[in-house]
């Protein structure tokens, strides 16, 4: 077995809010729980290893830089490719996108029988959980391994779910809420959620070139405030939804002030400035993204999240976020329901992101972990801590 964490994960997620997960590091062969008398609960046998699904995106690291390719020869038979980019391993997925599978070489019967369909033979393996009918699992465990920024994104409720996925079937293809919480392997940066009011205001003013793409009459508005939180939520709501309707609306005007933007940081850098953040963020994204992408202004608007290992966040339904680089493992409900607004070449549908966006403004909210009593191996993470 090697002696990198593997994903072999024993996970309860409690609510939409709060999660405990356990990262075992797996120890001996895999043991096979029997099918009609499953082991009790805290029993060693109560481990079956899996062969674990991974997914080669664009935007994952290459080849063994890559933690996912690093963690793949112990959860899956498949060599790593040095030229693909391994961008996530989905650990104990019921999901079809990647499910698991059982890996007990040793027992023909079961090497190979999907995890989804073990658990319907074997409901007692749900322990404290509800069983379900279907053999499915509430949540999904990944790890991710980000070489370039993922896209602008949120996930909608449990509401919205259904309802994108009746009307849109082949776009949003799954019909669950997708809460998730990132707990960084590395040091890992994100764009999590609308900075403070003030903050956006002070980046508004230093950069002309923003204020030019969404109408200054829009950004005045904005400057002068609102005297209660649902008019300044309205205020950020309208100064967004302006900028982002710019993709298609003035989409060669976007282009032009993208390319003045990089022009103007680029020699104000030459000329000794140090650059900020913000500003730094959106050089790098213009790079990773060259074809005049509407998200990258989102590195002024949204908080830039600097994670330590171990440190987490959670990202609720209706908050935009970006992962932009590191490795983590992301806990979340068992969906694959994201809707995107940029800094991608998959499907963009601005008018959804819009109409389902919080616009709760704030500074980056980071969830910390809790030691659990008497299992060295628990953390738990928490919305509210
Ligand atoms: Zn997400």
């Amino acid at each position: 077995m090697a002696d990198a964490m593997t994903p072999n994960v024993a996970v309860a997620l409690a609510s939409g809010v709060s999660a405990a997960l356990v990262l075992s590091k797996m120890r001996g062969t895999a043991r096979r729980p029997p099918q009609s008398q499953p082991p009790a609960p805290g029993s060693e046998q109560r481990l079956v290893q899996l062969r674990c699904a991974h997914q080669n995106y664009a935007w994952g690291k290459g080849g063994e830089r890559s933690l996912v390719a690093r963690l793949m020869p112990a959860c899956s038979s498949e060599a790593v490719d040095a030229a693909a980019k391994y961008a996530e391993l989905w650990c104990g997925s019921t999901h079809a996108s990647g499910p698991s599978r059982l890996h007990c070489p040793a027992d023909p019967q079961l090497d190979g029988v999907l995890l989804t369909d073990w658990l319907k033979a074997n409901p007692a393996m749900y322990g404290s959980m509800p069983a379900d009918a279907k053999g499915e699992l509430p949540f999904l465990l990944k790890v991710l391994s980000i070489g370039k920024c993922l896209s602008i994104q949120a996930h909608p409720d449990r509401t919205r779910a259904k309802q994108l996925h009746t009307e849109q079937p082949k776009v949003y293809t799954d019909d669950n809420h997708k809460p998730e919480l990132a707990c960084a392997l590395t040091p890992f940066k994100a764009m999590v959620g609308f900075r403070p009011t003030a903050e956006i205001a002070a980046s508004l003013k230093s950069t002309p070139e923003l204020v030019e793409l969404i109408g200054a009459d829009v950004c005045d508005k904005f400057f002068g405030g609102a005297a209660d939180a649902p008019r300044q939520k309205a205020l950020l709501q309208e100064l967004y939804s302006a900028l982002m309707r710019k993709r298609e609306t003035a989409a060669a005007l976007n282009g032009q002030l993208l390319e003045k933007l990089v022009a103007r940081l680029t020699a104000e850098k030459h000329d000794g400035r140090t650059v900020e953040d913000c500003e730094e963020l959106a050089l790098r994204l213009q790079e990773q993204y060259p074809n005049a992408d509407i998200g990258v202004w989102s590195a002024f608007l949204m908080n830039y999240a600097l994670l330590n290992p171990g440190e987490a966040v959670f990202l609720a339904a209706g908050e935009p976020h970006a992962y932009v680089e590191g490795d983590c493992v992301e806990i979340q409900a068992c969906s694959n329901n994201t809707v995107r607004g940029g800094l991608t070449p998959k499907h963009i549908d601005v008018d959804t992101l819009l109409s389902m966006l919080t616009y709760n403004a704030g500074p980056t909210r980071y969830s910390e972990a809790v030691p659990l009593p008497g299992n060295e191996y628990c953390r738990k993470f928490s919305e509210d801590t």
